[in-house]
């Protein structure tokens, strides 16, 4: 994941801080210098770090901040602020033209993710009931026309193509027509990309940019590629103007740089951060949020955002009353981690929960996708009887689980006494309640 040395640098910054009743100047000098080392370390752009610092040290050592009570967490408050604005302050929202459709126009080098990020905009876009139209203007790259028609398959979104023979410029223009006509609110254009930022591809840009007139002008860069992101951003916008900023990759194990200093550098906010591979895997950019996640203390919003719009309200407030009577079963545990299932890799959802990112550096508290898998493959292998009474799976049941599911007797032990456990705390806990079980909400 994205920052993850970045975040535990920071943390251990802080907790020196955090543990301090008093903290002096020469406390304070040598967090700034070791936040600096943490920055220009994640390849934050040094002109960046040496502002940001700047920044901080000139709030942090005032007067204020010693008496106060707590002073560690305000110097936390700092950099968190600090780190905001970097990013942008607050959420950059994508451009509605007066008059319908809404053009972007998405721009990039080739293999930054320009026509996956495409496909991943349109399916946003449907999800808020808009009708995108898809428009494959990358006739250079083999297959992207292809590669296009794919995701819109998918997603099932219309996508304008004139193969490989007609001009990026015409396609552009008879796509945009196309839209009009057939009543597409958002028209997507995907164009092509070099290896390198070239001229010969800037003038065609130019060109297409002229003919359709965008709301928007997206570049799609690769965060895994740090400053050079940011350079070719700079770049494009020297030639482009462009209108926003999309990072893609932030799931691979990229340092950060890229979207600590793309804002700052070229003046584009980000938009939009990419965080997977799947149509579903990106997501608005809130650079508060994100300041947050990079600290380490989660990012609940975004959370529960991604809740509200993946899980079954109904089916959680029957799995709650379940739980209040303890009812809670394995078949209903099954369908629970289908549910977490879909808010993404549980990675990903661990570094949304506040001090769960740390959890996670612990060497023996391993939960990722694959001992999920493990848990699920031990849930299956128990016959249906067994799910509903956990009660009677006694020894060699157990052994016989162990070996359907490919774990040890010990995992399934251990599975066993852990939902035991829940269903114990869960019985306590709604009796404590009270019959009507107190404030009833559902998760
Ligand atoms: P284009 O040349 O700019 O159109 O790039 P593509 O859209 O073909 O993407 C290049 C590769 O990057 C593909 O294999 C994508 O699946 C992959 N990719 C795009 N976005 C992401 C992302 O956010 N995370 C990961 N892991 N892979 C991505």
């Amino acid at each position: 994941m994205a920052f993850e040395g970045l975040t535990t640098r920071l943390q251990n910054v802080f907790s020196k801080l955090r543990g301090k009743g008093k903290v002096s100047d020469e406390d304070v000098a040598e967090a700034m210098r070791e936040v600096r080392l943490a920055l220009l370390e994640a390849d934050v752009n040094f002109k960046v770090v040496k502002e940001f610092i700047a920044k901080v040290k000139e709030k942090a050592v005032g007067k204020e901040v010693m008496e106060s009570f707590t002073p560690g967490m305000v110097i936390i408050d700092i950099v968190n602020k600090e780190l905001t604005d970097l990013m942008g302050g607050s959420q950059s929202k994508l451009a509605k033209a007066n008059k319908p459709p809404t053009v972007l126009m998405m721009v990039g080098l080739q293999g930054a993710g320009k026509t996956t990020t495409s496909g991943k905009l349109a399916k946003m876009l449907q999800k808020q009931n808009s009708r995108p139209l898809l428009v494959a203007g990358d006739i250079y790259r083999p297959a992207a026309i292809k590669q296009l028609q794919v995701l819109g398959e998918q997603i099932k979104a219309p996508v304008f193509t004139l193969g490989d023979q007609t001009s990026p410029v015409e396609i552009a223009r008879q796509g945009l027509q196309h839209a009009k006509d057939n009543g597409n609110d958002y028209v997507i254009i995907d164009t092509a990309g070099r290896l390198h930022v070239d001229e010969e591809l800037m003038e065609e840009l130019r060109q297409i940019h002229s003919v359709v007139n965008p709301d928007e002008v997206l570049l799609v860069v690769d965060s895994m590629t740090g400053q050079d992101a940011v350079n070719v951003a700079e770049h494009f916008n020297q030639q482009l103007d462009l209108t926003g900023v999309v990072l893609t990759k932030l799931d691979g194990d990229t340092r950060g740089g890229a979207a600590l200093s793309v804002k700052a550098v070229t003046g584009c906010p980000i938009k939009f951060a990419s965080l997977g591979e799947k149509l579903d895997a990106l997501e608005p950019f809130h650079p508060e949020r994100m300041a947050s996640r990079i600290l380490g203390m989660g990012d609940m919003l975004s959370l529960i955002e991604k809740a509200q719009s993946n899980i079954d309200t109904e089916k959680a407030k029957e799995m709650e009353r379940k739980m209040r009577n303890a009812e809670f079963t394995f078949e209903d545990f099954l369908e629970q981690m289908d549910q977490v299932k879909k808010l993404g890799p549980i990675d990903q959802i661990m570094d949304m929960i506040p001090g769960m990112g740390k959890m996670k550096q612990a060497k023996d508290l391993k939960v990722d996708d694959k001992q999920m898998g493990r848990i699920e493959a031990i849930v299956y292998s128990m016959t249906t009887e067994e799910k509903r009474n956990p009660d009677m799976i006694n020894h060699s049941r157990r052994k016989r689980i162990a070996t359907g599911s490919g774990t040890s007797l010990a995992e399934v032990n251990r599975l066993i006494k852990q939902f035991d456990e829940m269903r114990r705390m869960m019985k306590q806990f709604s009796d404590m309640m009270g019959p009507k079980g107190g404030k009833n909400k559902a998760m």
